[in-house]
């Protein structure tokens, strides 16, 4: 599963944490400002996927980049398409005369996600920042480690925001109750055979035993894989609620806009902008598990209002609050 901290506070911007155990990397959706990010946080961010750029979204990009220019790798950036221009535009409001490139400088890779699901990357380096294209990306998900890959979705906002699916690589276990043969190294070849489909591959179990991968596939199950969603700034709209159904549907955790009460509900639809009893009910109908309502407008400034919405929300979701 994944180990998820807001990094900034409820008065704050929206900048979200991720990482899983055992892994040194850390992951941030949106860097809005956000007093709790850390410098080792920003040196460990392996990967930051933008919704949009709205300025409370995107403010801290320079703050982060601060720490990592010198972490000698490649930090992966996500977004609509423009994201790279806005990536470079930062960087290039400083002088970076003193700065040469080697091989600990940061590098960034941009990827751009357009309405027809076409992914395209960029490669910016320092000191000139000068934006190289790297071609379209041949994969249906905008970033994949060997631990997990994202899908997304785009939704309207006014511009296009990016809906984020994480969800953690399909494992599975062995049965060795019911196997008839010892475990052995087999087993690692197996569960990647049967992970690839390679059902008629020819697993050596030992100097006399060989079996087919489709003969041992009784002794195999499936671990379940572990879900988080990440669905900011949208309009209240039914075209946008059946995007979000659809990407995030029986997702174990859904972080989710819940910008304005529903009473301020014209002012929502003005700034296309979504609301509680909205948030909540899309959350339900994509049977989410667990709901962490998110980046509420500064009108509510006060604590007792920020309770009204989430009071508001979960009366909408159906189940007690957390
Ligand atoms: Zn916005
Ligand atoms: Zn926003």
């Amino acid at each position: 599963m994944f180990i998820t901290e807001l990094k900034s506070l409820p008065t704050e911007d929206i900048c979200l944490q991720f990482g899983l155990a055992n892994h040194s990397f850390k992951y941030l959706c949106d860097c809005g400002f956000a007093s709790q990010l850390t410098v080792a946080d920003c040196r460990d961010t392996n990967a930051i996927f933008v919704s949009h750029t709205h300025i409370d979204h995107f403010i801290n990009f320079n703050g982060i980049v601060r720490h990592q220019l010198a972490i000698g790798r490649r930090v992966i950036v996500t977004g609509t398409v423009g994201v790279a221009k806005n990536v470079q535009a930062q960087l290039l409001s400083f002088n970076w005369n003193l700065l040469k490139y080697d091989d600990q400088a940061v590098s960034y890779e941009i990827r751009e996600i357009d309405e027809a699901g076409k992914i395209n990357r960029f490669l910016i380096e320092t000191p000139k920042w000068e934006l190289q294209d790297l071609g379209e990306l041949p994969s249906a998900y905008i970033y994949e480690n060997e631990l997990f890959k994202v899908r997304c979705a785009l939704l309207d906002h006014g511009i296009k925001t990016v809906a984020y699916l994480f969800e953690t690589q399909e494992k599975v276990s062995m049965q060795m109750e019911n196997c008839p043969h010892k475990a052995g190294r087999w087993i690692n070849e197996l569960k990647t055979a049967f992970l690839t489909q390679d059902w008629g591959k020819e697993i050596v179990i030992d100097a006399n035993t060989t079996r087919k991968v489709s003969e041992l596939t009784p002794f195999i199950q499936r671990e379940p894989t572990y879900k988080m969603a990440y669905v900011m700034d949208f309009a209240a709209t039914e075209a946008n609620r059946e995007k979000i159904v659809e990407l995030c549907a029986d997702v174990d955790e859904l972080f989710m806009e819940c910008y304005y009460s529903s009473e301020d509900m014209e002012m929502a639809v003005k700034n296309k902008h979504s609301y509680a009893s909205f948030s909540a009910q899309t959350a339900k109908l994509a049977r989410a598990k667990r709901v962490i309502p998110v980046h509420f407008s500064r009108r509510y400034h006060e604590e007792a209002q920020k309770q009204l919405i989430l009071n508001e929300f979960f009366a909408h979701f159906g189940e007690n609050q957390p």
